[in-house]
Parts: structure tokens; C-alpha cells; sequence
């Protein structure tokens, strides 16, 4: 297995890095303090044609794929993991529409979200559809050439910043999970609008909404794939972005241990720096060890996504849990490894910690990932016997 970076790979990689220096460094700690949508690096990234990193060339995008799209989060998340996921979830509201829209659906959305005209938004959560993502409770009624929609979609990232959002709505109450439709709503239709943003522990500068639909009414040609295929659309979607999450893990990790490193190589103890402890030592070997472990397992599960591999969705699962759980592991660690200062906003390392936390929950929480591994061996199992 061979994953060397092509050169537009690595394009990529150098392009989100020199935004993350020139750009993200000087305003993190301000944008995270205002939670401020950070517009100025989204704009950086549309102007060095970053946002198309994953549409095909035909929309206007650079033609790669999962992988493409991890090396940007992962670059980004050195720097800020805010950044990061306000632009990895254009990619996770337009991936419906790339993996399951119509011809016209595609020429409509896909050139504006490659250049960054354009933003997306994915709503799947409600109050009471969390990891039962099935119990969906927003309904689409049909009414002639139209869905109404009604209901409340809650914790939507990009919310109110994007243009289109692909929103699973309930078409038949009672078939449940197998009665949910993906429907494109633009954000300027009636009847659609957005709560307020919500205030939280971390990714503070990411955008945290609701979204309201009271008697809002969509063309059916909005319709993604097929009515009361929803649930399959959803699924697809986020066996897709999956491994994006375990990038911005990754990425979030790995910015952390440069950190503490460079901080700690820097604090002299008993005459010494903290670095010439081997309690310290052995502490940055294993965040160091994990992140390299999960920078494989990151791209291995993008590259069998891409490729549609039988298992891929197991694969993916595995390493947005390994990945997060790193993360976490690291960034407390990073916090330790430098001391009271790791504990003080003034320094970089607090925020990381706050900003590892979601991604050991959002897309699907790591017990639900646990669920679809363990799920995938057993039926592999039973297949055998
Ligand atoms: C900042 C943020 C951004 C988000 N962005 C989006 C977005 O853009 N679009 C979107 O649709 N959603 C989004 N979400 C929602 C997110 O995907 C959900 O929060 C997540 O799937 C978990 O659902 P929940 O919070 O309702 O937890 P719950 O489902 O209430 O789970 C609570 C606890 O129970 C555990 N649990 C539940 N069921 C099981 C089970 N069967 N087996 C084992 N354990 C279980 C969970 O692991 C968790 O520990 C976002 C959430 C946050 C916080």
C-alpha cells in the first residue's frame, strides 16, 4: 500500500498550511474568544480553490475525493479545528446531493459550492433523533408539485452561513426509518429560518444552529434519489465523511504535540528542560506513536471509502474512533506535558483540548461507531459459517 501524496496532494496539503500561518495563527484565539465565523479563512481557502477539493472536475472541483478532502482537515486542524469543520461540513451537506442528486441538482449546486460561492449545511439531528438518527420527527407532507416541510432540525453546523442544506425529513411517519426523504432546501425558501447560535464548549468559532421549517414549501424536484430512501442517503453521506472527521482529529493532535513540545523543550525545571525527563519524554512518545497510528488508519479508510470497498463503512468508523480518541488522549497529555501554562487560555493548548471533545461525538458518537464495527464483524462472521 502506497500513500504517497501526489503532487496535487501535496498542493493541497502546502495551500491549507500556508493559509493556517498566514491567516488562522493570528486570529484562532480572537475568533474562538468572539465565536466568530472565521470568513476571512474560508474566503482564503475559495480564493486558492480549496472548497472543490473533493467535486469532480466537470463541476468545477479539483476531482479528488475522501482523501483529498482529510489532507485539507488535517492541514487545517494543525491550526484550528473550528476552521477545519466549518469547511469540512460544506463537503458533508454537499455529498448528498454529489452522491445521490440528479444531473440537474448537480450542475445547479456543485460549481458554486467548488468555488465557495456558495455554502452547505447537512440536518439529519432532532431533539429527539440524536444517535436514533431513524426517529426523525420533521415531516414533508406532498402537496401536489410540493413538500411541506415542518419541524426542527437541532446542532447544525454552518447553519444560517449556508446557502443550500440537504435536510432528511419524514415523508411517511410510519414506515420510521424507511419512511425518511433527503431533501434539498435553499436558504432563502419561506418558512425556513434558524435559532440561535448556540454557545459551546469548543469548535467556538464553528457555526451551531437550529433550523425551523413552519409550513415551508419545496419544489419535489428537490428530492434526493428516491422518496423514503432517505435513510440510505444519510447513511452514505456519512460513511463518506466519516474519515473527515477523523482528519480533523488528527490534525487537531498532531498541532498539539508540536505544541507542547516546543513549549516544553522551552521551560527549564531543576536546571533543566522539562524535556529531559523521561516522564516527559515517554509521554510525547506515545501522543507521537498514536498520531501516527491514526494518520494511517485515517487514510487507509479514505482511500477504501473512495473506492467503495466492502467495508468501508467499519473501516471508516474505526478510524474516526481511534483518530478521536487520540485526540483527546493527546491534547490532555499536551495540557500536562506543559503544565499550568497548558491550563491558560493565553496559550494554545486549552482550546485544543476543548476542540478534540466533539469529535468523539458528532457524526455519529464513537459507541454508535463501535456499534457499526462490531455489527460489520458479526455479519462478516455469519457469512463464513
Ligand atoms: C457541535 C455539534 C455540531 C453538530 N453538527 C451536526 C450537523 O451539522 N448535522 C447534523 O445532522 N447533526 C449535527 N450534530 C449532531 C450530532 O451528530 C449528534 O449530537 C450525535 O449524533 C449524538 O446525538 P445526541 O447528541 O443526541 O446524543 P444521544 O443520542 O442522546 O446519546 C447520548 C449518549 O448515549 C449513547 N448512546 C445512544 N444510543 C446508543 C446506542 N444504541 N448504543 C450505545 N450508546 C448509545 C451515546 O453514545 C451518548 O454517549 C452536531 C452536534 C454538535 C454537538
Amino acid at each position: 500500500m502506497d500513500f504517497a501524496l501526489t503532487e496535487i496532494q501535496e498542493m493541497i496539503r502546502d495551500t491549507a498550511r500556508q493559509i493556517g500561518e498566514e491567516i488562522i495563527l493570528p486570529n484562532r484565539a480572537r475568533w474562538d474568544e468572539e465565536e466568530t465565523f472565521p470568513t476571512e479563512a474560508l474566503d482564503a481557502l475559495a480564493k486558492s480553490d480549496m472548497m472543490g477539493v473533493y467535486i469532480p472536475e466537470e463541476y468545477g472541483g479539483m476531482g479528488g475525493g475522501a482523501l483529498d478532502l482529510c489532507i485539507a482537515v488535517e492541514e487545517l486542524s494543525k491550526f484550528c479545528g473550528s476552521v477545519a469543520v466549518s469547511y469540512a461540513a460544506n463537503a458533508l451537506g454537499a455529498f448528498p446531493i454529489l452522491l445521490h442528486g440528479t444531473e440537474e441538482h448537480k450542475q445547479k449546486y456543485m460549481p458554486k459550492l467548488a468555488t465557495g460561492e456558495y455554502y452547505a449545511a447537512f440536518g439529519l439531528t432532532e431533539p429527539n433523533a440524536g444517535s436514533d438518527a431513524g426517529s426523525v420527527e420533521t415531516t414533508a407532507v406532498r402537496d401536489g408539485e410540493e413538500y411541506v416541510i415542518n419541524g426542527t432540525k437541532q446542532w447544525i453546523t454552518n447553519a444560517g452561513e449556508a446557502h443550500v442544506y440537504t435536510v432528511i425529513a419524514s415523508t411517511n411517519r410510519k414506515r420510521g426509518a424507511r419512511g425518511l426523504s433527503a431533501i434539498i432546501v435553499d436558504k432563502d425558501t419561506p418558512g425556513f429560518d434558524f435559532g440561535a447560535k448556540e454557545k459551546k464548549m469548543g469548535i467556538r468559532s464553528s457555526i451551531t444552529r437550529e433550523l425551523h421549517f413552519q409550513d415551508c414549501r419545496v419544489p419535489v424536484s428537490h428530492l434526493l434519489y428516491k422518496e423514503n430512501r432517505g435513510f440510505r442517503v444519510a447513511m452514505d453521506t456519512l460513511d463518506k465523511s466519516r474519515p473527515g472527521i477523523g482528519a480533523q482529529a488528527l490534525g487537531i493532535a498532531d498541532g498539539a504535540l508540536k505544541e507542547a513540545a516546543e513549549f516544553a523543550q522551552n521551560r527549564v525545571q531543576f536546571g533543566q528542560p522539562v524535556t529531559a525527563f523521561q516522564a516527559v519524554q515517554h509521554m510525547m512518545a506515545d501522543m507521537a506513536i498514536a498520531i501516527e497510528a491514526s494518520r494511517w488508519l485515517v487514510y487507509r479508510s479514505a482511500v477504501a471509502v473512495d473506492n467503495d470497498e466492502p467495508g468501508a463503512s467499519a473501516i471508516a468508523a474505526m478510524a474516526k474512533v481511534f483518530a478521536s480518541d487520540t485526540a483527546m488522549k493527546v491534547t490532555t497529555d499536551a495540557v500536562q506535558v506543559c503544565g499550568g501554562s497548558g491550563y491558560m487560555r493565553e496559550y494554545p493548548l486549552e482550546k485544543r483540548m476543548r476542540d478534540a471533545k466533539i469529535t468523539q461525538i458528532y457524526e455519529g458518537t464513537n459507541q454508535i461507531q463501535r456499534n457499526i464495527i462490531a455489527l460489520d464483524l458479526i455479519r462478516r462472521t455469519a457469512r463464513k459459517s
